[in-house]
């Protein structure tokens, strides 16, 4: 299956109501385990990376390797690149041929969010990628981008405004979810993500899935959350799943036994999200 663009992945999930995941890949094993799982689910997946891996590995190398491993799926796929407040790497992304960037404005002005989204929205359509949108802050830390603290919501209006001003392909509006873990129960704004919907049909994109219940997740896809974002639980998985590997085995010394146990696990905790998400078979 050839890597698609990201509406071509997340229009059909916003109008039946599931939810596409997109998971924060760190190397060549998560990224594996990932279309893994999307492929034996026959489900549509996004596999996204956040700024630190695209410094780590650089965004050429990465591309290429998702091409390839792309190209290996019966199931289509599209990369993205997460929560990125730097023009800089969006603009080598986007010249690597990645599909999608979330350009982060988070800490800027209404007024200057408005204008640079525009401006990298002009630049993504010059390379056929698409752009999701964010004004306001998600709280919790994403890879070093962030802080501890979430803005404001602003107005319906003004959310509605700056999806038909810049022309995004996606949003992510802030409800009430964060990065990281969470300490008690998140207070989630379900009517927020109605709202916007009903006034404007575009993808919201669900931040800080990590942690959310079934329930909470099943219901925030019901409502327009098309994007799903994995980050934590891969992290959490991958390092676990290193370190009871290795204790369980302290004269071991084969790397590809620890890197397909690894591997597995991985592609077992997508696989779970992929079904609480409904999008098995959607592909
Ligand atoms: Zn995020």
């Amino acid at each position: 299956m050839p890597v698609v663009s990201m509406p071509e992945l997340l229009q059909p999930a916003f109008e039946q109501h599931y939810g596409v995941g997109a998971f924060n890949i760190v190397d060549d094993v998560t990224m594996h385990a990932v279309l893994a799982a999307a492929a034996e689910a026959r489900s549509p997946v996004i596999v996204q990376v956040s700024v630190k891996t695209v410094k780590m590995w650089g965004a050429k190398l990465i591309q290429l390797m998702f091409a390839e491993m792309a190209r290996q799926v019966p199931t289509p796929t599209t990369l993205h690149l997460d929560h990125c407040p730097d023009r800089k790497v969006i603009a080598e992304c986007l010249e690597a041929g990645w599909n999608s960037v979330l350009f982060d404005g988070s800490k800027l002005s209404y007024d200057e969010v408005l204008r640079q989204t525009k401006e990298v929205v002009a630049l993504a359509r010059k390379y056929g990628a698409a752009v999701e949108g964010e004004v306001e802050a998600v709280k919790g830390v994403e890879d070093g981008v962030g802080g501890d603290y979430s803005t404001p919501i602003i107005p319906l209006d003004e959310a509605v405004a700056f999806i038909r001003e810049t022309g995004i392909d996606s949003f992510a509006a802030g409800i009430g979810t964060a990065h990281g873990l969470y300490e008690g129960e998140p207070i989630i704004n379900f009517a927020r993500v109605s709202e916007i919907v009903s006034a404007q049909p575009t993808p919201l994109v669900l931040h800080g899935g990590t942690g959310l219940s079934e329930d909470v997740f099943r219901e925030l896809i019901a409502r327009g959350e098309a994007k799903v974002n994995i980050s934590t639980q891969l992290k959490i998985t991958m390092a676990d799943s290193y370190r009871n590997y290795l204790n369980a085995r302290p004269t071991e010394y084969d790397p590809l036994k620890l890197l397909g146990a690894v591997g597995k696990d991985v592609q077992r905790m997508v696989a779970d999200f992929l079904h609480i998400f409904g999008s098995e078979g959607k592909a």
